[in-house]
């Protein structure tokens, strides 16, 4: 059966995807409750550390009568706090003052490369190798659980506030792992008995077509490892874009695909933000 989705969200009549970023978010009608102050902050802000939303969470999760406190506006709509004082003022000295995007872009990419982007090594660490050769794209972190990252799916519907991430949304280059590479997942895989586990992750993996999804899942299936027992997918398209299972273009051949996953025996598991 299938369900209306305005059936279950009262008023939103539409179901069609809309992202709002630095370069629109004025566009949002609710904007109209911020200071010219607080709309400032998210536009400098927005310049160092990636901002995106859309209009499921705007006009359905946030609760506009409870700005700024809103917990949904503060997770998705960039916070003045988010920056070290010093690169806050930095960042509004040239927004203020209309310096030219390349000013903004070397400041910008300054300030992010001083917040430790990837503590810890983490694009060092950690990433598997196959006949000597490394596999980014990849994380084998825990002996059981391989984390893969497609590269399509390197974006999200909407980013978080709290995201470790970010520099995958940035452009910052060297910062961002992705792997078209199917195939070396498949042959680590058989490499590495003691795997159990696949996570794909990203960014967030439905947010690929039905289609592309399916170039990484079926080839996984297909290759009947008996090792492999979890394929798990890291998302949040349930709460933040919920008509990626209801009503998006591919939102049939999308479920179909995740059923022919759980029906090939594998315990297919959505990790639900
Ligand atoms: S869902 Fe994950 S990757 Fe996407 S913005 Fe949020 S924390 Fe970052």
């Amino acid at each position: 059966m299938s369900i209306s989705p305005k059936k279950i969200f009262t008023g939103f009549d539409s179901t069609r995807y809309t992202a709002y970023n630095l370069g629109n978010f004025r566009e949002i009608p609710q904007m109209a409750r911020l200071s010219e102050e607080q709309l400032f902050e998210i536009e400098v802000v927005g310049r160092v550390l990636p901002f995106k939303t859309n209009n499921f969470v705007v006009d359905e999760l946030i609760d506009w009568d409870n700005i700024p406190d809103d917990p949904m506006f503060i997770l998705t709509f960039p916070q003045r706090d988010m920056l070290l004082p010093h690169h806050y003022e930095e960042m509004a000295e040239l927004v203020k003052a209309g310096a030219s995007p390349a000013l903004i872009r070397e400041a910008a990419d300054r300030i992010r490369l001083e917040l430790n982007p990837h503590p810890a090594g983490q694009l060092d660490l950690n990433v598997p190798h196959l006949n000597g050769e490394p596999l980014h794209g990849m994380q084998h972190k825990y002996r059981e659980t391989v984390l893969f990252f497609p590269s399509p799916g390197q974006t999200c519907h909407a980013y978080c506030t709290f995201c470790f991430r970010w520099p995958q949304f940035v452009g910052l280059s060297g910062l961002k792992f992705a792997s078209r590479e199917a195939e070396h997942l498949v042959a680590y895989l058989k490499a590495h008995p003691e795997v159990t586990d696949v996570l794909f992750t990203g960014g967030d993996p439905l947010l690929m077509s039905a289609r592309r999804l399916a170039d990484y899942l079926e080839p996984l299936i297909a290759a009947d490892l008996p090792n492999l027992r979890h394929i798990r997918i890291g998302t949040k398209a349930l709460s933040y874009w919920p008509y990626r299972f209801l009503t998006d273009a591919d939102s049939d051949h999308m479920v179909a695909l995740l059923r022919k996953v759980a029906a090939s025996g594998k315990h297919l598991a959505i990790m639900a933000h």
